[in-house]
This record gives structure tokens, sequence and C-alpha cells, in this order.
């Protein structure tokens, strides 16, 4: 009766035995500022390009004429057509019909696999976001593991020994902040086309790219709109972590077993989604405007900023990292066990950052810190970790 899959997860314990173990410090500690590098939530408020939209479009909902009630399931065409707009300026052209307005990306990594048989192999970077692995855990499939590690950059290459079906790339990466090159994503969907298999990108931190290199969307790679489907978020871009919005691109030229995917994308949405708010698709709106792009750029700049921050001081201490460049986080290398370094951080300079082995075995040793944070703490973190003794 019950989807006993249930049984191989592993408890989802690192957010939560982080918390545990602040909280134990800080009530031991009262008198000792913590500053929290951890979990990768904003700190920077909706900017006003997007409130000055939600609070209109609230204005209008308490009108006659203004009210909203459901809304189409694949998002309204403003938004769409926002987005579309978007896309161009990466040089990717996209129909209003293959793309599709979420409540973020979380979701709907989780709900496409609702497209896929159970028996499908699928294919993941070590360390990984945990979600591509307990959403698959949940269905019982069988999961390959890619070893993102030093010696291939955090970037591993498509290996002829993997059978996958579903291949999930995260660029820039959440934890190791390494981000494809164009010429490597074009071996993973030259890799994806020759075997029928079906990429799966997020593409959650988009916005933190500065690398010309580096491509935006997987459809900037010739021949990816026919095996790949795209995930993105406003969560970082815009701060919409608490708001909800996001999209997915599920490109018509994506057909598997005679099946297009975009349809039956479609048709799971229409019976199970109803849809993302109207006042939250005219804020989401308003970040694609010109104000909403400056204002966005700004708080990326702020975050960048304090990226470069934790970069250079690293720099100077002699710690190896990657990340902080195309991305906000930066993933360290804390030559010993992540969850020993965890403490170390927190009881000497009381500052908390992700343990490594939360993301996978090949994390162990390895530690998250983001640039989230305000520029203060940022500043202030930094200066502590100069007094740490490694
Ligand atoms: N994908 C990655 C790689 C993430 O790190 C996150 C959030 O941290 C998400 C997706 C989820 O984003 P959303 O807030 O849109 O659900």
């Amino acid at each position: 009766m019950i989807n006993k899959n249930y049984a191989n997860l592993k408890e989802s314990y690192l957010f939560t035995e982080i918390g545990r173990r602040v909280k134990a410090y800080t009530q031991a500690n009262p008198d000792k500022k913590v500053i929290k590098m951890g979990i990768g939530d904003v700190t920077k408020p909706l900017c006003k390009a997007v409130t000055d939209a939600m609070n209109n479009a609230v204005i209008e909902m308490s009108t006659k004429e203004g009210f909203h009630g459901y809304g189409p399931e694949q998002g309204y065409d403003f938004l769409r057509n926002a987005v579309a707009d978007y896309y161009k300026n990466f040089g990717v052209s996209l129909k209003s019909d293959e793309i599709f307005i979420s409540d973020g990306a979380k979701s709907d990594l989780g709900n496409i696999l609702d497209l896929f048989d159970k028996d499908c192999n699928v294919l993941v970077q070590d360390p990984v976001y945990p979600v591509y692995v307990d959403t698959n855990i949940m269905d019982g499939r069988k999961i390959y593991y890619a070893d993102a590690v030093e010696k291939n950059g955090y970037l591993p290459m498509p290996s002829e020994t993997c059978d996958a079906d579903i291949i999930y790339i995260c660029s820039p990466n959440n934890p190791c902040g390494a981000a494809y090159t164009r010429d490597m994503l074009e071996e993973w969907v030259s890799y994806a086309n020759s075997r029928g298999a079906v990429i799966l990108f997020d593409s959650a931190y988009e916005a933190f790219i500065e690398d010309a290199q580096v491509p935006h969307s997987i459809y900037e790679i010739s021949g990816a709109e026919t095996c790949a489907i795209e995930f993105c978020s406003l969560s970082k871009t815009a701060g919409f972590t608490g708001t909800r919005c996001g999209y997915t691109i599920v490109p018509e030229a994506l057909v598997r077993d005679g099946f297009e995917l975009r349809k039956l994308w479609l048709r799971r949405q229409t019976t199970k989604f109803n849809g993302v708010s109207y006042v939250v698709q005219r804020g989401a709106e308003a970040v694609f405007s010109a104000e909403g792009q400056k204002q966005i750029k700004e708080q990326i700049r702020y975050y960048k900023n304090n990226a470069a921050i934790i970069a250079s001081t690293f720099d100077v201490l002699g710690i190896s990292y990657t990340g902080g460049v195309n991305s906000p986080y930066i993933w360290l290398d804390c030559k010993c066990d992540s969850w020993e370094f965890f403490d170390k951080l927190l009881n000497e300079i009381q500052v908390v950052g992700t343990p490594g082995a939360g993301f996978g075995k090949n994390g162990e040793h390895h530690f998250r810190l983001t640039s989230f944070s305000t520029l203060e703490n940022t500043t202030e973190a930094m200066e502590r970790f100069k007094k740490l003794k490694l």
C-alpha cells in the first residue's frame, strides 16, 4: 500500500543538524555573535520594480475589472513572453508554448519525473543538490554518480561506461560553484543525443555568470532542443525564495518513444498544477523589465562582491577553493572531516557554513560558504577567518 522507496531515503539531517548545533552553541554562548553563511537563502529584499508591480497587481485584484481567478496553468502570456524575450539576450529563440511558469525550480525538478519510467537510469554528479537524488529514490530509480572532484575541476564529463537515460546538470553548480563552458556542454549534448538520453539542466544560478565562455542556457548549444529540459528560478536571481516563481522550458523538438515531452508536461501540469498567483507573476514580469534588470543586477553585484571578498581572503590564507566567479557559492577544501571543520568554525570564530558531506561522498573534506550574507557580516567573517588556526 505504501511507496516503500521512502524507506531508502537518508534522513534529511543536513540543515536540521546544522540548526541543532548552532542552537546548542548560542544557548551556551549567548554573548557571541554567530555569522551564518550556510543555508543558501538571500538577505536582500525584493527590488522596488518587483514590489511596485506586485502592489499594482494587488490593487487590480481589488477591482471588479482587474480581478483574476484561476489563471492559465502554464502561466500568463505576459510572463512567458517576458521570459522568451530574456532568452533572446543569449541568442536563444523560444516559443512561449515551450515555457512553463512554476512556483520555483525545486517542485518542477521533482515533478518532471512523472514523465519518465521508473526503470530509467539516472546520472547525477557527486557532490549534488540533494533534490535530484531524493526525488529519484522516491520513485525507485537506479542512480549513477559522476565524480565532481578537484582533478576534473569539479566538472565531470560524459563517460561511455555509464548507461544513463536521465542526466542532471547544474551549471553554475550548487554546491561546487563550478560552471561548464560552451565546449563542455557541447560534449554533453552530443552524448545525450547519441544515446537518446534527456538532460535535466538546472540553471538556477545563471544570473551569476560572468564568464563569456559559460552559457546561461543549455539551448545556446545547438542540438540541445532535442535532448534537454531547462529549469530556472527567480529565487537567487531576484530574491524570490519566499515569493516563489520560476520557469521550466520543454522544447517542442524533444521527443522520446514517439511522445513530445512538451505535450506530456502540459498534460501533467494542467492535471496536477493550478498555476502561480497573478500577483507573483506580475512581480516576476517586472524582473525582466529594463528597470527590474538594472535593480536585480545591482543586488547580484552586491553578492558577487561578497564572493570576491571571501575568495581574496582565501587566496591570502592559501585555502584552495572553487566557485565565486560565476556563482554565489565558494567550495573550499577543508582538508579534514567536514563536520569537524563545521564545529571548529562555529566554536573558534562563530561562522556557520555547510559541511560538504551533506552533498555526497565527494563532499567530504569540503565545505560550502555562500555569498548571500550581508557585506558587513561577510567582511567580519573573513576577518575572523584570518585568526583561525588551520
Ligand atoms: N536548483 C538548485 C541547484 C538550487 O540550489 C535551488 C535552491 O537552492 C533550487 C534549484 C530551488 O530553487 P527554488 O527556490 O526555485 O525552488
